[in-house]
């Protein structure tokens, strides 16, 4: 068993062991196992994520400096520490180990901030935590609960958040399974261990617990709830304490202040912003697709004016570099229903190059088939019904060629 020196102090960065085994880089995972008599970093377990920092040599640490890049549990209680580095140290070795300490700070105002959280929900709306997640940007507890309502959720962050003001003291103490029954813990404690240890936060939660804690609430500065979500087993609450609460507040401002920057506006009027833009969008959509609609109507009019009938039918080939297939569309529609013995072949080249056939009722054709052919034959794929039938063309290439073969077919 390893002598685990974070359990009796969370702010231990430094320390002094000696390297009790050594597992050697596999081909695959370029990382040596390292284990020590005694360590203060922290492997990932409870929810927890490993701490990271470096091994140097004791006394002489020139010597080598080599990266805890992460640190695990194994099955049989000990700690292993997976090193990025050329060379392993050696079995034997005196060594010291070097914590990250931002990075284990963050972790216990992480840590501390769930425990006063989750104690906060059972408090106020007796809502159970089932889980905890520590993430690289944020946080989540799983509250084991079928409704999760908005208030709720501010009321408990503004309880939690008087906690960590309130400054209790956050005390560690051992207890046995036997005696832990009469404490009142927060949630049962697993089974398997005779000596629980117990993170004691002062009057407010007790719960049993390896992981590393600050000593006063006050320094976890402070605890923001972000986004509730209904997840299978109830509901996930995702949150940010200390330092995190403070960059992702700031990241929040920016994103803010670059929207409003796009209006000229106050940040706070944003969503009322964007909600007059979207009407405003919607109002210019619906007004585009009506004037589309009489510009066709116009155009066929004139389009049917302007063409002599051949054998009692008008053929209508027209290309367009500024439509789009759907205003060919709608105009091939408008030709072929005002009038009968009508046929319109029509296509853009304006990306991407589409072509329309039409004709109508009651006309011999199958525009499906002759749309068919042509577009397979410049490469595209398209098709439709008898009387109406669009397609696809890679290229603007032979659009125009293949417009005029199927004319020749209508008027033979
Ligand atoms: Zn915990």
């Amino acid at each position: 068993m390893t002598d685990r020196l974070y359990y009796h102090d969370s702010f231990l960065y430094e320390f002094e062991g000696e390297v009790t085994e050594v597992v050697p880089a596999a081909e695959i995972n370029a990382r040596h196992g390292v284990y020590l008599d005694r360590t203060a970093f922290y492997p990932t377990s409870g929810g927890q994520v490993h701490d990271t920092g470096w091994i140097t040599a004791a006394g002489k640490s020139e010597a080598f400096r080599m990266r805890v890049a992460e640190v695990a549990e194994t099955e049989d209680g000990r700690v292993v520490h997976y090193i990025e580095a050329d060379k392993a140290p050696e079995r034997g070795m005196r060594i010291r180990g070097l914590i990250d300490p931002a990075r284990r700070r963050d972790h216990m105002q992480q840590h501390s901030g769930q425990h006063v959280l989750s104690a906060a929900f059972i408090k106020l709306f007796n809502m159970p935590t089932v889980s905890f997640h520590m993430g690289e940007e944020s946080s989540s507890i799983d509250l084991d609960i079928a409704k999760l309502e908005p208030a709720q959720v501010e009321e408990v962050e503004t309880l939690a958040n008087r906690i960590v003001q309130e400054n209790r003291p956050v005390e560690i103490r051992y207890a046995t399974q036997d005696a832990a029954q009469d404490l009142g813990l927060r949630k049962p404690p697993r089974a398997d261990k005779d000596e629980l240890r117990l993170v004691d936060i002062r009057e407010f939660d007790l719960s049993a617990c390896g992981g590393t804690h600050v000593t006063h609430t006050g320094q976890i500065g402070c605890i923001l709830l972000r986004k509730t979500e209904r997840v299978r087993q109830g509901w996930r609450v995702e949150f940010v304490c200390g330092q995190r609460a403070i960059t992702t507040a700031r990241h929040d401002y920016q994103v803010l202040t670059e929207a409003a920057g796009l209006f000229s506006g106050h940040i706070w009027d944003v969503p009322q912003q964007v909600r007059k833009s979207l009407d405003e969008i919607r109002g210019v959509t619906k007004s585009r697709e009506r004037l589309l609609e009489e510009l066709a109507d116009f155009q066929a009019a004139q389009m049917l004016t302007e063409t002599i009938p051949a054998n009692g039918r008008k053929i209508i080939r027209r290309i367009y570099a500024d439509r789009d297939l759907a205003y060919i569309r709608l105009l091939a529609q408008r030709l072929t229903r005002k009038e009968e013995n009508v046929a319109a072949l029509l296509a853009t080249t304006s990306e991407p190059v589409s072509l329309v056939f039409a004709q109508s009722k009651g006309m011999p054709f199958d525009m499906s088939a002759l749309l068919k052919e042509s577009v397979a034959k410049l490469g595209g794929r398209g098709g439709g019904s008898k009387d109406m039938a669009q397609g696809g063309a890679p290229t603007i290439q032979g659009v125009e060629a293949a417009l005029e073969g199927v004319a020749k077919k209508l008027q033979s």
